[in-house]
């Protein structure tokens, strides 16, 4: 074994020099007194870690240093969050607590710490207790976003110093992040740090193929490079020459990207055409930038003919995560389709950096599209009866598609995922207009409600007092907004008509003489099997249980009696165990007792 040599003196140097580096890249934020605050969260946190090393040997105040330069640099956070940053580990790993923490840099520092600490234990022990974390971890997104985005400096850290780890946690730290951290990374807007995420999970999930692709790009890069200087060369000119200041550049595409589009599109590497992508990014005012964007985008579609169906603007229309560009796809010069990205170099730092860089510019905070997703997220998780793994299928799924702009007959502009339908977007007006919809009319013409909508579409919701939210309507809502709506009304129904049922089969019982009790009433179920009692009830109240079944059943206690009488506990025992293992599938058993009824 390779012992590991420390020299303190040649250490300590490189710590000053760490921390020099993390002063260097937080000088654009940095205030009055700013630089006192930092000293002393770095002094604290030396400190209190020096005893401790990273798995790779290291000082372990390397890392709190890191993390507090990513959330500087590259999420572009000010002095609080470095604060923050570098003190994240303290309250978990040592003996210095909240209120110290508190005292030392006030309530706000404090709180985001508390909120960090908490959620450093999201993916202990077993899924739905993760989930569960996560949920809370949500909430304190909904308290204070630094939180999280100082919990994403820290797990891009975290992947980018992984190969000292035991391969099992390497694995289980790389599913976390492509499963959760990237994704959240990318609804905040942060596309660099979402795709470097992306990427360092597979290099350890899928080695070899990783290591394949890496090695193709390679091969051709002095090819691609060539490629893309002959391109780029003549835009530039005539941009320049029409007075625009513009910057151009080839953009090569991750390799986790890459491979997803391998994957879904079933091509071998050779036949992936966008390797790159083209970016043109603008130095302009704000009251031109538009103009401009436009201007770029119509001297590039002169020299270059454009694929019509190819064209995204969301500079009219920004994506809810802030992100504004002019995409358009054009055959290059060698015939080979070529995506060309065309933004100004204020919108390229929202692309980059996300909410943060987005703050910075923006006049007024009201009404931005991050805002109404940190409204959403809350109203999820206000929601007490969603199930915790089902919530986080349904928030990952709302991360994840893309969205449609969707008009209401006034002309106001609703955000949708793609494939949402009419009633996501009558449940989206409001929980009632959804549960009351029977119809819409999409650009003036009838639909049903599971019409899926197109971007653009305008849509008048049609209602009627006498509708009530359906079963069925599971299987095309797509938010998770609708979703948590109608499965409470559902619920509510159901326990409402199973109170009916329960009067019905009392009633019934006295008449053929049984004694309506827990016991009865549970062996009844199992009789009858069905998950639970207010299923029993339910099946009454819809006469899918009549008195012949009844008899039946008395009929065949009366045969059960006369068997040996462990085998009868036997019998009672798995019945108790089926009602107990069902319970946790509620849904499913109610999706199942609807078919009946169909
Ligand atoms: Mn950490």
């Amino acid at each position: 074994m390779k012992e590991l040599v420390i020299d303190l003196e040649v250490e300590k140097t490189e710590i000053l020099k760490r921390y020099r580096a993390l002063l260097r890249a937080s000088k654009s934020t940095l205030q009055k007194g700013d630089k006192r605050m930092i000293r002393k969260a770095f002094d604290m946190a030396l400190e209190s870690h020096k005893d401790m090393r990273r798995k790779s040997g290291e000082p372990y105040i390397y890392h709190p240093i890191a993390v507090a330069q990513i959330a500087a640099e590259e999420i572009g956070l000010g002095t609080t969050s470095i604060v923050c940053a570098l003190l994240h580990d303290v309250v978990e790993d040592t003996d210095v607590t909240l209120d110290d923490i508190e005292q030392e840099f006030g309530k706000k520092v404090a709180k985001i710490i508390d909120g960090l600490t908490k959620i450093s234990g999201v993916f202990d022990t077993n899924s739905s207790l993760q989930a569960e974390n996560f949920r809370k971890m949500l909430l304190t997104l909904a308290d204070d976003v630094r939180v999280i985005l100082i919990k994403l400096a820290d797990r891009l850290h975290n992947m980018r110093t992984m190969e000292f780890m035991p391969r099992d946690k390497q694995l289980k730290l790389s599913s976390e992040t492509v499963y959760l951290y990237a994704p959240l990374a990318h609804r905040l807007g942060l596309y660099a740090i979402k795709s470097e995420l992306e990427d360092l999970s597979m290099k350890y999930m899928e080695r070899e193929t990783y290591q394949f692709i890496k090695n193709k790009l390679n091969e051709k890069k002095a090819e691609r490079e060539k490629f893309i200087r002959d391109f780029i060369e003549p835009v530039k000119k005539v941009l320049n020459g029409q007075g625009l200041d513009a910057d151009l550049f080839g953009r090569p595409k991750s390799i986790h990207s890459i491979w997803n589009k391998m994957k879904k599109k079933s091509i071998p590497f050779e036949e992936v055409y966008d390797l790159f992508a083209i970016r043109v990014i603008l130095d302009s005012t704000p009251e031109n930038e538009k103009a401009d964007c436009w201007k770029a985008y119509s001297i590039v579609t002169d020299l270059y003919r454009p694929n019509p169906d190819r064209l995204r603007d969301w500079i009219s229309s920004p994506k809810a995560n802030g992100y504004e560009s002019l995409h358009t796809t054009v055959m290059g010069p060698r015939g080979q389709w070529v995506e060309v990205q065309i933004r100004t170099k204020r919108m390229n730092e929202i692309a980059e950096k996300g909410f943060a860089a987005h703050w910075k510019y923006k006049e007024s905070s009201t009404d931005s599209g991050l805002d109404q997703w940190v409204q959403k997220v809350r109203d999820m998780l206000k929601n007490p009866d969603s199930n915790a793994l089902e919530f986080l299928d349904d928030f990952k799924m709302n991360l994840f598609s893309d969205e449609i702009f969707i008009f209401t007959p006034k002309g106001a502009l609703i955000q949708l995922p793609l494939n949402a339908t009419a009633l996501d977007f009558a449940f989206e007006i409001h929980t009632d207009v959804g549960a009351s919809c029977i119809g819409a009319k999409v650009n003036h013409k009838l639909v049903p409600l599971s019409y899926k909508l197109q971007n653009g579409d305008q849509v008048e919701i049609i209602t009627s007092s006498k509708q009530a939210p359906k079963e069925d309507w599971l299987n095309f809502v797509v938010t998770a907004k609708a979703k948590a709506k109608i499965k409470s009304a559902l619920k509510e129904e159901k326990r409402r008509v199973a109170e009916d049922g329960k009067e019905i089969l009392e009633r019934k019982l006295k008449s053929l003489k049984i004694t309506y009790n827990s016991e009865n009433i549970h062996k009844l179920s199992y009789y009858f099997k069905l998950a639970s009692t207010q299923d029993l009830f339910f099946n009454i109240a819809k006469g899918l249980i009549d008195m012949k079944d009844l008899k039946d059943y008395q009929q065949s206690e009366k045969v059960v009696e006369n068997k040996p009488q462990d085998r009868i506990e036997n019998e009672q025992l798995q019945g108790l165990l089926r009602n107990i293992k069902a319970k946790d599938s509620d849904m499913l058993m109610i999706g199942e007792d609807m078919k009946k009824i169909d």
